[in-house]
């Protein structure tokens, strides 16, 4: 089991104006399946060949349980990188692409063999082992490129949007063979992924990336309910920013005076709360606000509500909106556990 580390990583591709990765600090913890999370173009690919050591960066370190690996080369480094696209050999068989590693590391055809035939039944392509790669569907050849990195026992296993070109049924597939397969190995992996529901559904933690950094890693739950910053709440959905003071353990705003679940230090601060934790109707931190707009989004429905001139944002099942109009005014119900803090810069 390998801890992956990434200290300082600082990147700028020759001829850019600006720098793909600026710092980036990240921990992978041994044996655990990381989501590398961030909008296009936030340095994700990037990091990941800094990692797989098909880049060389400008500063900083990759550490693998400690040790720089960034003197050795790709294939000396333990790391195993899937692409988006799954890059076989054309010219060789499935169960060819699986042994060519293992190959160039000196072993027997029947060495070969005797590991290619298992690693097709966990990938579930059992017989199709004499096919070329062009006779696949794109989901097998997908697993064709998964069982081939994983044959070689990497310590670490780095994908790179290995779901993005399938189509939402065969995602969901490849979502719990990753799962399942890491779990089951418990090879240290990092996925990349710009999809942030597939990034909670997949990964035991989430590092969020904006700007070629690290914005915030954690549990998922972490990142949305305690985010660390007004972009990481953003990222994740969150529109709901209210400006005050916390003063004994309460928030003071325009609007009123709302109770905290923690009573932090007394200063200026923002407060955001999740759209879907707001309650329309009575509660013990209730204000009054007037419904702006509605607007329904299918299986939930959108209300903008006005708190003396504080824009707030609620998402609330569609019977709940129906009954209500624009002009009305409604009791707003902000629950203290969902009220968070956004800590200072
Ligand atoms: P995506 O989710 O769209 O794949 P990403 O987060 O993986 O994006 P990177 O591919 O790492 O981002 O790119 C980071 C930045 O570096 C971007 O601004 C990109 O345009 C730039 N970049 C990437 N590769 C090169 C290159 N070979 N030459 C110049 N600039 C590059």
């Amino acid at each position: 089991m390998t801890t992956l580390g990434l200290a300082g990583l600082c990147k700028t591709y020759q001829g850019a104006d600006h720098r793909a990765l600026a710092g980036l600090d990240l921990t992978v913890e041994s044996g655990t399946l990381t989501a590398l999370l961030g909008p296009s173009g936030c340095g994700k690919t990037t990091a990941m060949k800094l990692v797989a050591g098909l880049l060389r960066p400008d500063a900083g370190d990759v550490l693998l349980d400690g040790r720089s690996v960034l003197a050795l080369p790709p294939e000396r480094r333990g790391v195993a990188m899937v692409f988006q696209n799954p890059l076989l050999f054309p010219h060789l068989t499935v169960a060819g692409n699986l042994g060519f590693g293992l190959r160039m590391r000196g072993l027997s055809p029947r060495e070969i063999a005797a590991r290619v035939e298992p690693m097709l039944e966990r990938v579930r392509l059992d017989g199709l082992g004499p096919r070329r790669p062009v006779d696949l569907s794109g989901g097998q050849q997908q697993r064709a490129a998964l069982a081939r990195a994983l044959i070689l026992q990497p310590k670490v296993l780095l994908l790179d949007e290995p779901l993005s070109n399938l189509d939402p049924g065969l995602r969901d597939e490849m979502r719990c063979l990753i799962r399942g397969l890491q779990r089951e190995t418990g090879i240290t992996t990092l996925i990349v992924t710009h999809d942030q529901a597939e990034a909670v559904a997949i990964a035991d933690r989430i590092a969020l990336m904006l700007d070629g950094r690290l914005a915030q890693s954690g549990a998922p739950e972490d990142l949305y309910r305690r985010p660390a910053t007004a972009e990481v709440a953003q990222f994740f959905g969150g529109v709901n920013f209210l400006p005050g003071r916390v003063a004994g353990g309460q928030f003071h705003a325009t609007f009123g005076r709302l109770a905290l679940a923690e009573a932090g230090l007394d200063r200026e601060a923002t407060v955001t709360i999740r759209p879907e934790a707001i309650r329309l109707g009575e509660g013990p931190n209730t204000l009054t606000g007037r419904v702006q707009e509605i607007a329904f989004l299918g299986t939930q429905s959108r209300v903008t509500l006005d708190l003396m001139a504080t824009t707030l944002e609620a998402l609330v099942a569609p019977d709940v909106a129906e009954s209500l109009t624009v002009g009305q005014e409604i009791a707003v119900n902000l629950p203290a556990k969902a009220l968070w803090v956004l800590p200072q810069p």
